[in-house]
């Protein structure tokens, strides 16, 4: 067994809003630089990769997301995958509850995992930090991320 640590990573009002680099541009470009520099240091401390759950997801591949955190800073960011599309719904949190049920088949433990998003459809028991979507992430909830991702560690 592999023990790990994932992000579960919204793009559009997360790092796409307002306050990223160029508001609302759905592009690369747009996303906000310092909220991409912020998941670099999750994951320098606490190891946890990166998870698109975006509905970005389904129009780019891994490759193209690293290329793109790559333009905007982290030059080596840990993209781990994307969420599944399922048949019946579209319900984020089926997705990533369906994520994890394939990562545990393949042996790979998540430890710990966030959520960020600026929607609300997860379960009450996953771990969302939920974002105004208006104003993207913000510091605070880097914080509120390590602390989660933090719980259990000797
Ligand atoms: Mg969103």
């Amino acid at each position: 067994m592999k023990n790990i640590k994932l992000v579960f990573l919204d793009i559009d009002g997360v790092l796409n809003s307002f306050d990223s680099d160029d508001e609302r541009d759905f592009t690369p470009a747009g996303l906000s630089t310092k909220g991409i520099k912020w998941l670099e240091e999750i994951y320098e401390k606490t190891g946890a990769m990166i998870v698109i759950s975006s509905t970005w997801r389904g129009a780019h591949s891994v490759d193209w997301f690293k290329g793109a955190f790559a333009a905007k800073g982290w030059f080596r960011p840990e993209i781990f995958g994307l969420t599944p599309k399922l048949p019946n719904t579209s319900f984020r949190g089926s997705e990533i509850e369906k994520y994890m049920r394939v990562l545990y088949d393949s042996e790979m433990v998540v430890d710990s995992y966030i959520i960020f998003d600026d929607g609300k459809d997860f379960f009450d028991y996953q771990p969302l930090i939920h974002i105004d979507g208006q104003k993207g992430i913000q510091r605070h909830h880097i914080d509120e991320a390590l602390v989660i991702l933090r719980k259990g560690e000797k």
